[in-house]
């Protein structure tokens, strides 16, 4: 056990390692999923069809068993009910990644991966948002780099884990939690196999003076425990609540344990202006060194018990 240790500790002191996240990794992703070509990645367009493609792509690569219905994915038709174009219904899918360690439990990392598309899809912030690109940098091409860096982290760190991944990147968040919910709806794994999920929506504007926001601290009463001593290069704060901002809410709502990490608020949300030249890589690759962090002490402890936050 002592020997266990000291090896995890070389793990979290030896930036050398080459799963450990990395901000050029991270540039990459956000540059590629945010770039104009992507079009703002709008549920129901080809865009955002490759940008599942993309995520698949380094799932197979990380060696990742396909959890979906069809290999990787899971598809399911999106609603649009705030209507600006005609068409009210558009396909979308999930990409789930599993990670096998042959663990009667599994913790669940998710990050949604579309976004506003072309300013169509009802929930822009621009005063004239039709055809134009939201590029959508921070909401959440970066949640998706987080999903990808840590999935990375734990298929190439060498450890066997007590609890097995799953990594999801969610279709159609924007409409309204579509994605996670059809999950939650239709699991591919029993939810009471579940130990907790943790979501990513905007980690990519670091601001030091608010410092990152970690949600759902009230939502496990080990939660407490995993984050006593949890020490950071950047700023951070913990949220009792689990239930809002994103696909963390719609597993609450199943009464599982959440965590959620945000950067907070800009005057770019939710608009053409959400670009990858804005994103902070090296705030990012500090922040999911930190999730590790939190991973590996959460990894140590039993599977946790739901408790809803007042
Ligand atoms: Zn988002």
């Amino acid at each position: 056990m002592k020997i266990y240790f000291v090896f995890l500790l070389t793990l979290l002191t030896n930036t050398t390692f080459g799963q450990e996240p990395s901000a050029t990794r991270i540039t990459k992703h956000i540059h590629k999923l945010a770039s104009d070509k992507m079009q703002g990645r709008g549920t129901g367009s080809p865009e955002n069809a490759k940008a599942a493609r993309y995520v698949e792509k380094y799932f197979k690569k990380y060696g990742l068993k396909p959890l979906g219905t069809d290999g990787y994915y899971q598809s399911f038709t999106a609603k649009v009910r705030r209507v600006v174009v005609p068409d009210s219904l558009r396909k979308a899918a999930n990409v789930i990644g599993f990670l096998d360690n042959g663990a009667p439990y599994t913790i669940v990392i998710g990050a949604h991966y579309d976004h506003l598309g072309l300013g169509r899809q009802g929930s822009s912030l621009d005063s004239l948002p039709q055809g134009k690109i939201h590029n959508g940098a921070d909401d959440n091409a970066s949640g998706v780099a987080g999903l990808l860096e840590i999935a990375h982290y734990f298929t190439k760190n060498g450890v066997k884990e007590p609890y097995n991944f799953l990594f999801m990147a969610f279709g159609a968040e924007e409409l309204g939690l579509q994605g996670s919910r059809y999950f939650l709806n239709n699991p591919t794994l029993p939810l009471d196999k579940l130990n907790f999920m943790v979501c990513m929506d905007m980690i990519g504007r670091y601001n030091p003076d608010r410092g990152v926001g970690i949600g759902g601290y009230g939502t496990s009463d080990t939660w407490p425990i995993v984050f006593k001593g949890a020490e950071s290069s950047i700023k951070f704060f913990t949220d009792r609540a689990g239930n809002g901002g994103s696909d963390n809410a719609a597993f609450y709502a199943k009464q599982i344990p959440v965590l959620f990490f945000h950067t907070g608020g800009h005057p770019d949300y939710h608009k053409p202006s959400d670009d990858p030249d804005k994103i902070d890589a090296k705030a990012e690759e500090a922040i999911l060194r930190l999730e590790i962090k939190l991973l590996l002490t959460a990894l140590q402890q039993p599977k946790m018990t739901f408790t809803p936050v007042k």
